[in-house]
């Protein structure tokens, strides 16, 4: 499977494998897990320095034998390492941590910066975060400085504004490879998704079943995603699951997906999905937007995301 499944072709000419493993969460079960997916053919892992998971993806792709050449593995600079003079350092913790010689992609995880220092959520008395007035721009050229060294192969973002990233487009030479963002069936962001089409942006799509988890409050307000009746209907005409239709929407728009879990038999479940959807289906999914955006951190963060 690993050699015959579907990858996007990112600006820098690298392929980034469709489906890849998302990993935030449950960090005691990651290892694990990220183990079952390398085995029933998954190449591409997502995680970051504030997930924790670091250490368990880097073990697991030991243990799978796989050769490095053979995994997209994508982390992101937290927040708290904005500054320029922080970048370096701050990825070679990540390999530190992975294991590894080099990413495939590093990706500033937010536009915002905390204050800097080794408390990744410094706060104050109150417990609101402490942010510093680092420009993002100059944070991204620090990134693209690194990847002129080789220890990452690709730089991108994550949760800009269109403000945000036309700022980036501006100021620096190296257009970011991707972009990673909440993207689902009930939060479609056409416009937004086609703008980076239009500049050579590849777009991954995080929550691709909108999380679904209590922190989010999702479950009582909205239900859940999988649960929408339509992606469920359409899912019966194939023999998948509505989570699979999802999953399989995503990329037939050309984005790649990473899905998470920690259960063997969802790992390669949403990794089955190797059929094509047909235009009237891809149509019905493109009406169910519901402009639903489950993470949105603006409050906590103390910066107004998304605007
Ligand atoms: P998700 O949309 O992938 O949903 C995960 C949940 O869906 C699981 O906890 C499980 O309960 C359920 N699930 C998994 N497979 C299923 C299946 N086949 N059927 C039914 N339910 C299923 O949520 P996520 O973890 O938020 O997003 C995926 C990944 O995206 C993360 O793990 C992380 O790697 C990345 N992410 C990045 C950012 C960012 O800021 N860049 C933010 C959120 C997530």
């Amino acid at each position: 499977a690993a050699q015959t499944q579907k990858t996007f072709k990112l600006n820098t000419g690298a392929h980034i494998p469709a489906i890849g493993l998302g990993t935030w969460q449950d960090e005691a079960a990651q290892e694990a897990a990220v183990l079952v997916a390398l085995q029933a053919g998954y190449r591409h892992i997502d995680t970051a320095q504030c997930y924790g998971t670091e250490p368990a993806v880097g073990r697991a792709i030991k243990q799978s034998g796989v050769p490095r050449s053979e995994i997209f593995v994508t982390s992101k600079l937290w927040n708290h390492k904005h500054h320029p003079d922080d970048v370096a350092q701050s990825l070679q913790q990540t390999l530190d941590d992975l294991g590894l010689e080099y990413l495939d992609l590093f990706l500033m995880h937010w536009p915002v910066a905390f204050k800097r220092g080794d408390d990744p959520f410094p706060s104050d008395k109150d417990g609101n975060i402490i942010t510093e007035d680092i420009d993002y721009v100059e944070t991204y050229k620090a990134m693209d400085a690194v990847r002129k060294t080789g220890k990452t192969k690709a730089i991108g973002v994550s949760n800009f504004s269109r403000k945000e990233l036309e700022r980036i487009l501006e100021n620096s030479p190296t257009v970011p490879a991707v972009h990673q963002m909440e993207l689902h069936p009930w939060l479609q962001q056409k416009d937004w998704a086609e703008f980076h089409q239009k500049k050579g942006i590849h777009v991954t799509q995080y929550s691709p079943f909108g999380n679904q988890n209590e922190i989010y409050g999702g479950r009582e307000d909205h239900g859940q995603l999988v649960n929408d009746q339509k992606l469920v209907e359409i899912g019966k005409k194939y023999g998948k699951t509505s989570a699979q239709i999802a999953l399989a929407w995503g990329i037939s728009h050309g984005r790649s997906v990473i899905p998470k879990s920690k259960s063997p038999e969802r790992i390669m479940q949403n990794f089955d999905i190797a059929f094509e959807l047909q235009d009237s289906d891809i149509e019905e999914i493109d009406k169910l937007d519901k402009k639903l955006r489950f993470n949105d951190s603006s409050k906590d963060f103390g910066y107004d995301l998304f605007s």
